[in-house]
């Protein structure tokens, strides 16, 4: 039975895609099979494994809006073993036409039990943003991964996210909960960034992965390519930590 995991923080810029595409694509390359599922409009972890957005013909908004097949939407990586469902620009109106939708909360849930078994992980991108979209990762997730970047006003956010996660454990989906909080984009050359680490620590106390994002340039380069890391540079730190990260969440079970 696949484990789904939603990458989320509603700040931008914190490493959510780089994250997904990234942990997705070293998953794949250990072995498990992987679905990366794209439900943020701006499609950016779609072409980070390599598919040309001007393509697709389906994506998750039809999905989610219209009640289209899963199987009809999923689509091959640049990598073996990881398959995408695409997001596109169309999602930027799903927002607001899923608050008149029927069971508006449910529907990504409810789309992906049907390919479910066909994969070991499934990991959402999610919009910097609580809405609907977001709330629809969470209740179908069996987890959470929240990225936080090493910078002023880490934490900054973080209660309204966890609020919303406890909101959904109480009326959506019971059994979610967070598997970490993952340190990223770290300058190892600043005291600030140990700061950082230090409060968020304090805060999540054992939920911080062990394994810490640092700034690497080939991660920033990457996407460009339309590459994992683990493609474009396998040899780079960035997919070394990427790698270590996948293993730490394989070891989570
Ligand atoms: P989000 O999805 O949360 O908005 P992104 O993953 O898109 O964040 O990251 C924001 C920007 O920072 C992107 O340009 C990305 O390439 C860059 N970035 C992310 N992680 C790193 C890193 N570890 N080192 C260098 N650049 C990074
Ligand atoms: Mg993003």
């Amino acid at each position: 039975m696949g484990r789904i995991i939603a990458i989320t923080n509603q700040k931008g810029g914190v490493g959510k895609t780089t994250t997904s595409v990234n942990l997705s694509a070293c998953l794949a390359y250990l072995g498990k099979k992987v679905l990366l599922i794209d439900i943020d409009p701006q499609g950016n972890a779609t072409s980070g494994v390599g598919v040309n957005k001007g393509e697709i013909h389906s994506c998750i908004y039809d999905v989610l809006i219209d009640d289209e097949e899963v199987e009809n939407v999923l689509q091959q990586s640049k990598v073996e073993n990881l398959t995408v469902i695409p997001a596109t620009i169309s999602l930027a109106g799903a927002e607001i036409e899923l608050v008149s939708t029927i069971s508006r909360e449910v529907r990504l849930k409810h789309a992906l039990q049907e390919v479910k078994d066909q994969f070991d992980y499934i990991i959402i991108d999610c919009p910097p943003s609580l809405g609907l979209l977001t709330i629809n990762a969470l209740t179908a997730a069996d987890a959470v991964i929240i990225p936080v970047q090493c910078e002023y006003y880490a934490l900054e956010g973080l209660s309204q996210l966890l609020s919303t996660v406890r909101l959904v454990q109480k009326h959506l989906n019971q059994g979610l909960y967070i598997d970490g909080v993952l340190l990223t984009m770290l300058d190892a050359r600043t005291n600030l960034g140990i700061q950082v680490i230090e409060e968020v620590k304090k805060y999540f106390q054992d939920k911080v992965y062990k394994t810490i994002i640092p700034r690497n340039v080939r991660l920033s380069e990457a996407p460009s390519h339309g590459e994992p890391i683990i493609i474009y540079d396998p040899k780079s730190r960035g997919a070394e930590v990427y790698l270590e990260l996948a293993r730490e969440v394989i070891k989570n079970g």
